[in-house]
């Protein structure tokens, strides 16, 4: 049955009214959905952990496969649901469960991965949570609105570009946009059109990276006045609190002009300005 129809008699069946609260935009789009359990299967992951589970657009199609399935649903009537729809499925486990609260240790690992129609509204704590996770999920397959793919993606000097866009690439090798939602392929539509995206997770932190801890507040700090010079906006930052002496001194060791701003700065240049930083705070010590 086309998943249009089947959301819909899914809907009347139940009496089911969707919550804008919890971000309830359904996938009524079977393309899409093809699309996202395709790139889930190149993977081969034996394990999927899903967030949002939602009418099962996506946790039916993936539970065809032998393998187990986790499924996040924070939804009470929909839980209730899902578990008519697979409750006889063995390898599928449903969650009634908030996504953020739920604990992920022992599901991550090289042969499991992510898979979510994302609520938006709790995108970013979700990326922050499952990137975090030891061990690593091998990949991500989400839906996100099209505004925060493209700050993912976004290349230096553009408007899009943030610490958001380094955050994802200190802890995804590769994002490739999969798909361009127009808000018609949910039910009930959303106001914004939204992104199918890829994310190959790595294995371990980029090369290169002496802390992680000095980069992100190398990256924080430089990104804190976006209209301020590199040099102003190191100063000014409660994060760093280092006498100019020393942002010079670390300028210099990176090989990065102080009067770049820092929203001009690449990934590789975030690196080498967080291990100077490093190296400043260990000589210190
Ligand atoms: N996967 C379904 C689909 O593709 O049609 C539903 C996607 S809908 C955009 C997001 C789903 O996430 C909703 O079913 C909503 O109830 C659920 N959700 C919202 N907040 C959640 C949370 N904190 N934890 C788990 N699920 C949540």
């Amino acid at each position: 049955m086309p998943l249009s129809r089947r959301t819909h008699w899914l809907r009347r069946h139940f009496d089911f009214r969707p919550r804008k609260s919890l971000g309830q935009n359904f996938l009524v789009d079977d393309l899409p959905a093809e699309q996202i359990v395709q790139a889930a299967e190149q993977f081969s992951p034996q394990r999927i952990v899903e967030v949002g589970a939602g009418l099962g657009a996506l946790t039916i199609p993936l539970a065809a496969r032998p393998r187990e399935i986790i499924a996040f649903e924070t939804d009470r009537q929909l839980c209730a649901i899902l578990d008519w729809l697979l409750g006889d499925v063995e390898r599928v486990q449903i969650h009634q469960t908030d996504f953020l609260k739920a604990d992920l240790t022992k599901l991550g690992g090289p042969d499991s991965i992510v898979v979510g129609n994302l609520p938006y509204y709790i995108t970013s704590p979700i990326l922050e949570k499952v990137f975090q996770i030891r061990p690593r999920f091998a990949a991500m397959v989400i839906t996100v609105q099209q505004e925060v793919g493209q700050r993912l993606q976004a290349k230096p000097g553009t408007k899009q570009y943030g610490s958001l866009t380094i955050f994802c690439r200190y802890y995804a090798a590769k994002i490739e946009t999969l798909a361009t939602l127009p808000p018609r392929a949910f039910w009930p539509p959303p106001q914004v059109t939204s992104q199918v995206l890829h994310m190959t997770l790595r294995g371990a932190a980029p090369e290169g990276v002496a802390s992680e801890n000095a980069f992100f507040t190398a990256v924080r700090s430089a990104f804190g006045y976006r209209r301020k010079t590199l040099r102003n906006s190191l100063k000014t930052s409660p994060r760093l609190d280092l006498p100019i002496e020393q942002i010079d001194a670390a300028l210099a060791e990176a090989g990065i002009d102080g009067s770049r701003r820092g929203e001009m700065l690449d990934f590789d240049e975030f690196v080498a300005l967080g291990n100077a930083v490093y190296h400043l705070s260990e000589a210190a010590q």
